[in-house]
C-alpha cells in the first residue's frame, strides 16, 4: 500500500510538523458530529475529511459538506481505481474517505480530522502508524444513547433499533483507541479532544525540524 506524504511545514511556526491524522470514533449518537463541527470551528489548523457515502441524505445534510452521496457504482468505482483511503460497510451502506484532499491537506501543513469507524480506522492505523491518533467516544449510557437517537428524529424506529444493536459491535472495539471520552458534556468533550490535538501537535517524533531548530540554537 501507498505511504502518505504527510511532512509538512506548520504554517504557525518555522519547524517543520508532520500533520496527523485525528480519528474520531463512537457508536452513532453518541454525539461525535457536534464534537467535530465544534473543533472545526475552534481549530482554525484542522480540516475536516468529508468521506463518501452510499446512503440516503437525512434532512440538513449538505453533498459535499456532510457527505459525498454517491451511487454504489460510483463508490466501487472510486474504490477500483484506488482512489479510497480506506472503505468500509457500516449499517448495509458503503462509507469511504477519498484519499486525494486528506493528501493536500497534510501537505498543505494542517491536521485531518476523521468521523469513521473501527474498520476504516485499523485501516488508516496499517498505513499511517506514526501519524494517527485514535480517540473513541462513549455515551455515558446505553440509555442515553438511545434517548439521542430517538430525538435526533432523523431515523425511523427501525433504524435507530438497528443502530443500537450496531452500538454494542462498534464499542467493543473502544481498546484498540488511543484515548477514551465519556461525552456527558459537549463542551468539555471538546475541551478533551483539544487537549489531545495540543499534546499530539507538541511531539518531538512529529517534529523532524526541531534537530535543525536546536542546532542552530546551540550555534548561536
Ligand atoms: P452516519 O450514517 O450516522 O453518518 O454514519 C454511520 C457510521 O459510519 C459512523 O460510525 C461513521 O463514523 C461511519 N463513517 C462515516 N464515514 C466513514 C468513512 O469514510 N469510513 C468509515 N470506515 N466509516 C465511516
Amino acid at each position: 500500500m501507498k505511504k502518505l506524504p504527510n511532512t509538512s511545514i506548520h504554517p504557525n511556526t518555522s519547524i517543520h510538523r508532520r500533520g496527523l491524522m485525528l480519528v474520531l470514533s463512537s457508536p452513532s449518537g453518541a454525539g461525535k458530529t457536534t464534537i467535530s463541527r465544534i473543533l472545526l470551528e475552534k481549530e482554525q489548523d484542522l480540516t475536516l475529511s468529508v468521506s463518501a457515502t452510499t446512503r440516503k441524505k437525512r434532512p440538513g445534510e449538505v453533498h459535499g459538506k456532510d457527505y459525498f452521496f454517491v451511487s454504489v457504482k460510483e463508490f466501487d468505482e472510486m474504490v477500483e481505481r484506488g482512489d479510497m483511503l480506506e472503505y468500509a460497510t457500516v449499517f448495509d451502506n458503503k462509507y469511504g474517505t477519498p484519499r486525494e484532499p486528506v493528501e493536500e491537506g497534510l501537505s498543505n501543513g494542517k491536521d485531518v480530522l476523521f468521523d469513521i469507524d473501527w474498520q476504516g480506522t485499523q485501516q488508516v492505523a496499517a498505513r499511517a502508524a506514526n501519524d494517527i491518533v485514535r480517540v473513541f467516544i462513549l455515551p455515558p449510557s446505553l440509555q442515553e444513547l438511545e434517548r439521542r437517537l430517538y430525538a435526533r428524529a432523523q431515523d425511523s424506529a427501525e433504524v435507530v433499533q438497528g443502530r443500537m444493536a450496531k452500538a454494542a459491535d462498534e464499542m467493543s472495539h473502544w481498546a484498540e483507541y488511543d484515548y477514551i471520552i465519556i461525552n456527558k458534556n459537549v463542551e468539555k468533550s471538546v475541551a478533551d479532544v483539544q487537549a489531545i490535538l495540543r499534546s499530539e501537535r507538541l511531539k518531538r517524533e512529529r517534529r523532524p525540524g526541531l534537530d535543525d531548530f536546536v542546532r542552530d540554537l546551540r550555534q548561536a
